[in-house]
C-alpha cells in the first residue's frame, strides 16, 4: 500500500462522537477543541456526560420544548416503530424508556427540537475538519485538541488515527482517560499525545466498584506504568471529589501516596458539580446523587494541601 493509500484509509476510519466543543479554555493549555467519544466501560454515579456512556446513539427528550399534541398533532407517536411514545392527559409526549431503542425516527418527526439524538458516526476526516478550523488560535495560544468522552480508549483505532493526524499538523494534543483499557492501546496512543489526563477515583477496589461499576485493578496497573515513565508525555492525575464518596483526607491521601510512589508529580482535584443532572432526566435515567452538594472551597483547599503534603504539584487552574 502506498503512503497516500494509507493516509486515505486512515481518514475514513469511523467512530462514535457525541460532541465537539470549540474554543474551550479547559482540559489543557491554550484554546482547545474538545472531542467527546461515545462509550465508556465505567458508569460513574456522578458522570456529567451520561449521553456518552453507551457505545451507541442515545435519544434525548427535552420535555420543556414539547409543545403538546393540540399544537403539533404529535407526529412523534406514529413515527416511533417501537410504540414507545404516548401522550399524557395534558397532551404532552411521554417516552417509555424500556421500549425506546434510540433509533431516532421521532427526532425526524418532531419539528420543535424536543427530541434529539446524542451521538453520530463520523470519519476521522470529518472530525479533523472541525478541529482544523481553529488552527490559527492553537498557534497563537499553544492550544490544540483534547480527546475525552466517554472513554476514548474503547475506540482505539479512530482515536489513534485522529491524534496521529493532529500531531502531523503540530497541534498540541491531550487525552483524558479513565485508564480502563488495554495497556498496549494506551501505550500506542501515548506516542501521539503531549498531555495525558488520567482519572483515579478511589484506591479501594470495592468502593471503586460501587461508584463506577468496575474494580480499579486494571486502572491502577495501567496508572503505575504511565506514572513510572513508560509513556513519553506529561501526566496529570485527576481526582473527581465527590462529597460522601471520596472526599476524606484519607481517600485523597491514599491516591496521592499511590501517585508519588509510582513516580507521578501532578494531581488535579475536580470538585463535584451537578451540572449534568438534567441530562439524566432527558435520557430517562435516574440520577442517584440528587442529595449530594458540591464540596466547599474550604474543603477543596484542605484537600489541595493534602496533595501538596506529598510533594506533588496541585494543578487546579494551571491551564
Ligand atoms: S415531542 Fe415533538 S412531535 Fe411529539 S408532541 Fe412534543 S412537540 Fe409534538
Ligand atoms: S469514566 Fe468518565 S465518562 Fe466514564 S462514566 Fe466515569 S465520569 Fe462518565
Amino acid at each position: 500500500m502506498t503512503s497516500g493509500e494509507v493516509l486515505s484509509e486512515r481518514k475514513q476510519i469511523t467512530g462514535w462522537v457525541f460532541d465537539i466543543q470549540r474554543f474551550s479554555l479547559h482540559d489543557g493549555p491554550g484554546i482547545r477543541t474538545l472531542v467527546f467519544m461515545q462509550g465508556c466501560p465505567l458508569a460513574c454515579k456522578w458522570c456529567c456526560n451520561p449521553e456518552g456512556q453507551k457505545h451507541r446513539p442515545q435519544l434525548r427528550f427535552l420535555s420543556i420544548k414539547c409543545v403538546g399534541a393540540d399544537k403539533c398533532k404529535a407526529p412523534c407517536v406514529d413515527a416511533c416503530p417501537e410504540g414507545a411514545i404516548s401522550l399524557s392527559p395534558e397532551g404532552k409526549a411521554v417516552t417509555d424508556w424500556e421500549l425506546c431503542q434510540s433509533r431516532g425516527k421521532c427526532t425526524e418527526a418532531c419539528l420543535f427540537g424536543a427530541r434529539t439524538i446524542a451521538g453520530k458516526r463520523m470519519t476521522v476526516e470529518e472530525v479533523l475538519a472541525e478541529v482544523e478550523k481553529d488552527w490559527s488560535f492553537y498557534n497563537r495560544s499553544g492550544g490544540g485538541i483534547t480527546v475525552g468522552g466517554g472513554e476514548p480508549l474503547i475506540q482505539f483505532e479512530f482515536v489513534l488515527a485522529l491524534l496521529k493526524m493532529c500531531k502531523e499538523r503540530f497541534f498540541h494534543t491531550a487525552l483524558e482517560t479513565c485508564g480502563h483499557g488495554p495497556w498496549q492501546h494506551l501505550k500506542q496512543i501515548s506516542k501521539y499525545i503531549d498531555l495525558l489526563y488520567y482519572d483515579i477515583k478511589h484506591m479501594d477496589p470495592q468502593k471503586h466498584k460501587e461508584l463506577t461499576g468496575v474494580s480499579n485493578e486494571l486502572i491502577l496497573s495501567n496508572a503505575k506504568r504511565v506514572l513510572s515513565g513508560k509513556v513519553d508525555c506529561e501526566v496529570i492525575v485527576r481526582i473527581p471529589i465527590v462529597p460522601g464518596y471520596n472526599d476524606s483526607k484519607q481517600d485523597v491521601g491514599a491516591i496521592a501516596r499511590f501517585v508519588t510512589e509510582s513516580g507521578g508529580t501532578m494531581i488535579e482535584l475536580l470538585p463535584y458539580h451537578a451540572l449534568g443532572s438534567s441530562k439524566y432526566r432527558q435520557l430517562g435515567i435516574q440520577y442517584e446523587l440528587r442529595e449530594v452538594r458540591p464540596p466547599s472551597e474550604q474543603q477543596m483547599e484542605k484537600l489541595r494541601n493534602r496533595v501538596k503534603s506529598f510533594g506533588l504539584k496541585e494543578m487546579t487552574g494551571v491551564f
